[in-house]
């Protein structure tokens, strides 16, 4: 919301002296002066005029799991365990889920309060390469490469995934590259390529990679460099 409305709006200070306040240098944007009414501030950031706090920060929290098989990428299921009962109980109601993985699957997942930063992992636009560890039931085609970068038609979305990459690792194993998180993308794309996926690890989104000393089940809160690398 603009700095602007949040002193006016939200505080029932007028148009006219929210500017003078802001002109005269008496409004801090988490302690730093801000004289600009048309600057985006986040519910994450503090606004105070002289020492009065008139928005208090949210905590912003970023998380990086590593998602164990068998788990739910979803808060609450009558089935399944989800991945949110691997976190600590307070944190729960506050988070969301930043590209989900199947159940099946493991690897990174992201888990965030801050909706805006969290989209840029998944926004199919901004094309962010996610990386994943296959392994298959019959031998990978030698032709799933060529067939992957040129782009799998999904007839229900009716759209062609992305050019993907396909790194050979094994027979049955590779590694996979894709920019978009269609429902069941990877297991998909070897299907269209007559394969079946038996296992699935997410390496990596982006520049955030599972951190290899993260133990199957356990979390870490994302450094605030790896938080400003999605940007
Ligand atoms: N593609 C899949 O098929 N499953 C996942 O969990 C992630 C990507």
């Amino acid at each position: 919301m603009k700095l602007s409305r949040i002193l006016s709006n939200e505080n029932g200070i007028s148009r006219r002296h929210a500017n003078e306040l802001l002109a005269s240098g008496r409004v801090r944007v988490d302690g730093e002066v801000c004289r600009v009414g048309a600057r985006e501030v986040t519910r994450f950031q503090q606004v105070c005029i002289d020492h009065t706090i008139i928005q208090a920060a949210t905590p912003a929290y970023y998380l990086m799991l590593h998602k164990p098989e068998g788990y739910l990428s979803a808060t609450v299921d009558d089935q399944h365990p989800t991945v949110l009962e691997l976190i600590e109980p307070a944190l729960r109601p506050h988070l969301h889920i930043g590209g989900r993985l199947d159940r099946a699957s493991t690897g990174l997942l992201i888990l965030s309060n801050d909706g805006l930063w969290s989209r840029r992992l998944t926004e199919p636009a901004i094309k962010l390469p996610k990386v994943y560890r296959v392994t298959t039931a019959e031998p990978i085609a030698p032709e799933a490469g060529k067939r992957f970068e040129q782009g799998i038609w999904f007839a229900f979305e009716q759209m062609t995934t992305s050019p993907a990459q396909l790194e050979p690792l094994g027979p049955r194993e590779a590694r996979v590259t894709i920019y978009e998180g269609r429902y069941h993308q990877v297991k998909r794309m070897f299907h269209a390529v007559g394969n079946r996926v038996t296992s699935l690890h997410r390496e990596s989104m982006g520049p955030l990679r599972l951190d290899p000393t993260l133990a199957v089940g356990h979390y870490r809160p994302l450094s605030e460099q790896e938080v400003s690398s999605i940007g």
